[in-house]
């Protein structure tokens, strides 16, 4: 299958490029984005096929279908990073709360957030292409706490692949910090930044688009890719969570296949809900994709009245961070397969130079025709967090709690929703602790403990051995030295 650009071609690039190649420029003409020309057609017959099928078996079947240019091999020792998942048969356990809400936990891999889901099969990939290219590349990561560790994890020791990892010193939680700065291997540069996630996030734009930058890292040999979401490399390993997730629940008894769901997606960059979309369009019964975001709302906004306004809004720093975002890059592949190329190219123009678009009527319409979407505030995050566990007995973090007020707000009818839990409790243990006893101020390591008490829960290994590993990575920087750094790492 082959991949096409968001926002049309502009006759320096080929006009249609293979999976590989996307994976490795995912950059396309315009500034848009690659997306696969045609999506496959799974189907009801595919469930069927799959109902018994283990995570690994269904996603090899997801991905044949979309017939990438990698060969067989690689797909395996890809897929074969689910192994070190804390249940090898079971990586995604979907865990029913009530009748009509289920959590799918994308959390159980190395880094305990979601991001693992992709990021650990796409590692091997992309490394496995550069060295059968023999290239190499650099990828360079700004993080506000779980791209950060997950991106280390997953390139840590891989060939022809470094990584430099850019975080805001003193502006992630203490756990995300050490699971950066102890990782420990040749091909991985951490760098502090004073400053705030924005200002590093900023400071890895401009280098991304410096000719300078490019040409000296040329000359050193080395190509610059990108390992964040709008790779469509990780995409392709986000859409089979959802199909799986859908197949736990006729496999729990609670629908039979052809019963539709309601997918809750707690909303950043807006990958996992592509993902959803995606699987959607393959033929999963889906009744809506629910789209849950904290107060930085843009998204609501934007499914509510067709206006994406980022204008007169700054980014609010929330108990949900992975969130607190106003661009969301992968909002132009929905425009691109609801509106086409050329109404692509010119939402996002207008995004570019008036800060804003407004969707016409008849588009709103087709957009809420797949999307809801509702928003909860900080503080409505700590009482579902409180509320879930006392009634329920089940804990979540504050980025998949902030899927309780759509769960609620944004269901017409009663059916069952799949609510997506992104991080594992320990990652934001002082804001989970605060919403449980009320204690504030805690660093990380007594928030684990006093939640592990309470919730009667043991601190998994990789977290706990956390704040006795040596500092391996000591780099905090001002923003202005970082190509120097980076350059000189290379
Ligand atoms: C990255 C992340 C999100 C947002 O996911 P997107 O695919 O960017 O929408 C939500 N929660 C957590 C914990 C994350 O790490």
């Amino acid at each position: 299958m082959n991949f096409i650009e968001t926002r049309g071609n502009d006759g320096s690039r080929p006009a249609s490029v293979s999976f590989s190649h996307a994976i490795l420029n995912p950059m396309a003409s315009f500034g848009g984005l690659y997306v696969p020309e045609k999506l496959p057609a799974l189907g009801e017959a595919f469930l069927q096929q799959h109902i018994d099928s283990d995570y690994k078996t269904l996603a090899r079947a997801v991905l044949e279908a979309f017939e990438p240019d990698i060969d067989s091999d690689t797909l395996d020792r890809a897929l074969a990073r689910y192994d070190d998942f804390d249940d090898p048969a079971q990586p995604v356990p979907v865990v029913r709360v009530s009748d009509e809400l289920f959590v799918s936990e994308l959390y159980h891999g190395p880094t305990r957030a979601f991001k693992d889901m992709a990021l650990q099969p796409f590692g091997v990939v992309l490394s496995t292409l550069a060295q059968a290219r023999g290239e190499n590349y650099l990828i360079l990561a700004a993080t506000s706490g779980d791209t950060g560790p997950a991106t280390l994890e997953t390139f840590k020791n891989q060939a022809n692949v470094k990584v430099a990892c850019l975080y805001p010193d003193g502006g992630t939680s203490d756990v995300q910090r050490l699971q950066m700065v102890t990782e420990d291997a040749p091909n991985l540069k951490v760098i502090g930044i004073h400053g705030a996630f924005d200002d590093a996030q900023t400071a890895l734009k401009a280098l991304l688009s410096s000719d300078a930058f490019h040409a000296r890292l040329a000359g050193k040999h080395t190509r610059l890719s990108a390992a964040n979401s709008v790779n469509f490399g990780r995409i392709i390993f986000q859409q089979i969570y959802h199909i799986h997730s859908y197949l736990e629940l006729v496999r729990q008894g609670a629908i039979t296949i052809g019963d539709k769901v309601y997918l809750n997606v707690p909303s950043g960059n807006f990958g996992n809900a592509l993902g959803g979309y995606y699987a959607m369009k393959m033929g999963l019964p889906v009744e809506k994709i629910l789209i849950s975001s904290n107060s930085n709302n843009v998204l609501t906004d934007w499914i509510h009245t067709g206006r994406y306004q980022l204008r007169d809004r700054k980014v609010l720093t929330t108990s949900s961070p992975a969130m607190d975002i106003l661009k969301s890059s992968n909002v132009e592949r929905i425009l691109f397969d609801l509106f086409g190329a050329q109404r692509t190219r010119e939402l996002m123009a207008s995004l570019d130079t008036e800060g804003g678009y407004q969707l016409s009527g008849e588009e709103l319409a087709r957009l809420q025709a797949v999307f809801a979407a509702d928003f909860a505030s900080d503080e409505e995050v700590e009482t579902a967090i409180r509320e879930t566990f006392e009634q329920r007995g089940y804990l979540m973090d504050p980025h998949t709690a902030t899927c309780l007020k759509a769960h609620a707000s944004c269901r017409d009818k009663a059916l069952p929703d799949i609510v997506y839990s992104t991080a594992e409790w320990t990652k934001f243990s002082p804001t989970i602790a605060h919403a449980l006893t009320g204690e504030s101020d805690a660093h990380d390591i007594d928030a684990l403990r006093s939640i592990s008490e309470t919730a009667k829960l043991s601190i998994p290994s990789m977290i706990a051995e956390l704040f006795d590993r040596p500092i391996a990575q000591s780099t905090v920087i001002d923003k202005r030295d970082i190509e120097k750094e980076v350059l000189s790492f290379i």
